[in-house]
């Protein structure tokens, strides 16, 4: 049985520390969606080229890069025992990993909401004393930073509806420390069994 897992949320709410810890115990590769476009860029790829004044500015790389990143990636892993981190970021990519997995004879297990309020995450980015903690990231400017969580404010509500209607959302609320909220990660997963 493969296990087919999304994991989203605003940015700096940790869902990739969450998305490396369900990896690991559940043996399946992790993509980072906002990670691979950066590997782009470091290897100076066409699709890289294309995506980086966009990240740049905290604004969605467009989704003919996005699609085109992923699908490379999948394939991969023949499409499967996976947990995708950062994707779907707009209802449209949602709908199209859902019909990618299901031309595969895949199923698309679940899609993990991690919900942290704005006031938690302004205060986790002041605690650590910087904006970001990958000090690698060129997209750190309080501007990039505003622009993604208004990406994520206009979008999340459709992603949500749609994969709830379809019982195929877990949220879970994000702000509390890590192991109690993948503890109830853990359990939702283990009910897709
Ligand atoms: P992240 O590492 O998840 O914070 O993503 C960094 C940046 O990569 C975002 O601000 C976007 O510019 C871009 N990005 C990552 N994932 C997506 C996605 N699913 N759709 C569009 N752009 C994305």
């Amino acid at each position: 049985m493969s296990l087919n897992l999304f994991i989203i949320g605003a940015s700096g709410c940790g869902k990739s520390t969450q998305a490396k810890k369900i990896a690991e115990k559940y043996n399946l590769s992790h993509f980072s969606t906002g990670q691979l476009l950066r590997d782009e860029i470091a290897s100076q790829s066409q699709l890289g080229l294309d995506a980086k004044s966009y990240i740049d500015q905290g604004q969605l790389v467009p989704d003919d890069i996005v699609f085109a990143i992923l699908v490379q990636n999948l394939q991969k892993v023949d499409n499967r025992d996976f947990i995708i981190d950062g994707f779907p970021r707009l209802l449209n990519q949602g709908q199209y990993i859902e019909k990618y997995l299901a031309n595969k004879g895949q199923p698309l297990d679940l899609i993990i909401h991690l919900d942290v309020t704005v006031e938690e995450i302004q205060k986790r980015r002041a605690d650590r004393g910087d904006d970001f903690q990958d000090a690698n990231r060129t997209d750190n400017t309080p501007e990039a930073i505003a622009s993604r969580q208004k990406f994520y404010d206009d979008n999340n509500g459709p992603i949500m509806d749609y994969f709830q209607a379809k019982s195929k959302l877990f949220r879970v609320d994000g702000n509390r420390p890590v192991e109690p909220i993948f503890d109830d990660i853990v359990v939702a997963i283990d009910k897709l069994k």
